[in-house]
Formats: C-alpha cells, sequence, structure tokens
C-alpha cells in the first residue's frame, strides 16, 4: 500500500465528506490545496496542535484514542475562542504502515469528527516517528470571537467541570495501562467544551482560555493578556470524588497545575453570571465561581486557599 491509498482508504470518509455541501467546500481532499468558501458575516477562525508519541500520549495509548485526543485538543481550542467547528486538515506522519492500527486510527478520527459535523479538508502523510498534527478551522459571527485580553477589572472567573481528573489518568495510566477509571478516561478522551463555549458570547462572556497546561499557567496568560491582577479562590474548585482519596496537598497540585483538562476558564460581568450558570444547566455542565479580575499595579495571581498550599509548577511546560 503506498501513501496514496492509504489516503483514499482510511481517510476518505463517506459520511464525513458528505459534510463538504453544507461547509461550502469547493475543492477538499485531493487537489494541492482545499479551497471553501466562508459564509457572510462570520469568520474564520484557525489553529494547530500537534501530538507526539511519548509526549502527548504513552507510546501504549490505542490508536482510537489517539486520533480522538488529537482533534479533541483541536476542538477545545475552538472552544475557548467561541467558535464553531468548520473543517480540519491532518499530518500524519508513521513510522510504517499497519493496517490495523489505521483503521482504528480512523475510526476514532471520524467518531469525533462526524459528531460535530466536522470535514476533512485534506492533509499529509509521511514517514517518521509517530506524530499527529491538526490544523482546525472554525467560524464566528463577525467579531464575535472570546480572547484572553478581554477581561475587565470586576469580572467573576468561572471555571468548567472537573479539574485534575485527567493528570490523576496520567498516573493511573503510568502504573497500569488500562480504561477503566474514570480518570484514565477523561486523559484518554478530553470533552471539548464546544456547545456550552458556541453560547458563552451571548451571555456576554469576552475573555476565555481553554485549560491545556494548567489552570495557574492559564490564568497567568489571562492576568499578563488583560493586564490585570487576578485572585484565584482554591477551595472553591470542583473535587471530583476519584480525587478525594488523595491529600489537599496531592489533589490541588493535580487540579492546579496538572493540564491536560480540556475545560474552560473564563471571565464575565457580576451582573451576567446568572445567564452563563443558566446556560451551563441546559449543557448539562458543572461550572465553578473561583475568582475575579481586579486593577493592580504589577498585575499578578494571588492564590488564596483555607490551607497553607505550596504549588511547585504552574503547568506543564515543553522546554
Ligand atoms: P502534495 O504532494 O501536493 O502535498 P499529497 O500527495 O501530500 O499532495 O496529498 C495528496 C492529497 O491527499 C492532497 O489533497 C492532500 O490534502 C490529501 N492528503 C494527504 N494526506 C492526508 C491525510 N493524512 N488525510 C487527509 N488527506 C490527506
Ligand atoms: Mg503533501
Amino acid at each position: 500500500m503506498d501513501e496514496f491509498e492509504l489516503i483514499k482508504k482510511y481517510f476518505h470518509n463517506e459520511q464525513n465528506q458528505s459534510f463538504g455541501k453544507c461547509r461550502n467546500i469547493i475543492l477538499g481532499i485531493g487537489d494541492d490545496a482545499a479551497v471553501f468558501e466562508i459564509e457572510n458575516n462570520r469568520q474564520l477562525v484557525s489553529s494547530v496542535d500537534t501530538l507526539v508519541e511519548n509526549v502527548h500520549f504513552p507510546a501504549d495509548v490505542c490508536a482510537k484514542d489517539i486520533a480522538y485526543k488529537a482533534l479533541a485538543v483541536n476542538l477545545s481550542d475552538l472552544a475557548a475562542m467561541g467558535a464553531s467547528p468548520h473543517s480540519f486538515t491532518l499530518s500524519l506522519t508513521l513510522p510504517s504502515i499497519n493496517e490495523n492500527w489505521l483503521a482504528d486510527f480512523s475510526a476514532g478520527l471520524f467518531a469525533l469528527a462526524n459528531q460535530h459535523q466536522l470535514l476533512l479538508l485534506g492533509g499529509d502523510t509521511s514517514k517518521g516517528p509517530l506524530s499527529i498534527s491538526i490544523q482546525i478551522n472554525g467560524t464566528v459571527k463577525k467579531n464575535q470571537f472570546l480572547r484572553r485580553s478581554a477581561a475587565q477589572a470586576g469580572d467573576k472567573i468561572f471555571v468548567s467541570g472537573y479539574l485534575g481528573l485527567a493528570a490523576l489518568g496520567l498516573q493511573q495510566w503510568q502504573q497500569a495501562s488500562k480504561k477503566t477509571t474514570a480518570a484514565q478516561a477523561r486523559f484518554l478522551r478530553p470533552q471539548a467544551r464546544i456547545e456550552f463555549a458556541e453560547g458563552l458570547y451571548q451571555c456576554g462572556v469576552r475573555c476565555c482560555i481553554d485549560i491545556s497546561d494548567g489552570l495557574l499557567s492559564e490564568l497567568h496568560h489571562l492576568s499578563r493578556a488583560s493586564v490585570l491582577s487576578l485572585s484565584l479562590h482554591s477551595d472553591k474548585l470542583l473535587l471530583h470524588s476519584d480525587l478525594r482519596a488523595l491529600d489537599t496537598q496531592q489533589s490541588m497540585e493535580l487540579m492546579l497545575a496538572g493540564g491536560d483538562d480540556y475545560e474552560l476558564c473564563f471571565s464575565v460581568a457580576a451582573e451576567n453570571q446568572d445567564k452563563v450558570l443558566h446556560l451551563a444547566q441546559t449543557r448539562n455542565l458543572a461550572l465553578s465561581c473561583v475568582g475575579e479580575f481586579f486593577s493592580e499595579a504589577q498585575p499578578c495571581v494571588h492564590l488564596e486557599s483555607r490551607q497553607p498550599l505550596v504549588i511547585h509548577k504552574n503547568g506543564y511546560k515543553h522546554f
């Protein structure tokens, strides 16, 4: 099998390609590049993320989960922007052609892509150490996107879901590679908060980030970008039942700096917080108000907690 047969067999998914019409695609897979039209009065939101074996996932994770995760982390970037999924391209580097692996990879990929009517537009396939790059496209109504720099003094800070679960899942995976605990499942299959994020702008939210490296790290990004200080009341974070067995120091480290959560952290004016809480309820999503933004001469992140905490890192860093 050569790379062209491989692309046709594993990446030309019929259901997926059928989304081409509703996405205004003029040229998709098969030419040197894709051509598509964007609806009137909407803007294109584009992002790329790479997953490298033994950096982003252990080598014994199955192909279905690798594909799911590669797409989910990209969807999470669209969620952070408040964008609706449109299409994506896939750059795949494989050590060899293993058809069982490819069939699983393709199944995991299209399970999630088709759920979001996300069309595969093209990509690249080459030989080398396993790595998966996905470039994703989303759209927003003109200028109705969320950003890191839009927090206002007085805004309340919210976090979706339960943090630390994925980081715990990775620890559990390293002890026994199974998919049996909620934490392991969350590590392997992050849940991008797309449907929730699509409603945030209408609720008055302007500032948002997704939590990929760890909450503290993301809060520093928001503080820096918005040129504001913020306080984080760590006791307000929701504690998942799987983290209750750990002592406070351990569970706080996972929740504040574990990373891989792919939840959202955003801010909203106090008078709009009820709208946001209602939206979360309709999406069946747990939400906690964990702090607020305020002005200070030297913008920084103030970590507050009932028990004294020593957090050694803010989150994951590659270098
Ligand atoms: P080129 O040599 O012009 O870069 P390629 O031979 O890499 O073209 O790819 C042929 C076609 O297949 C292109 O349309 C490309 O977008 C598509 N393609 C390549 N790899 C993938 C992949 N992993 N998934 C989806 N489409 C792919
Ligand atoms: Mg190419």
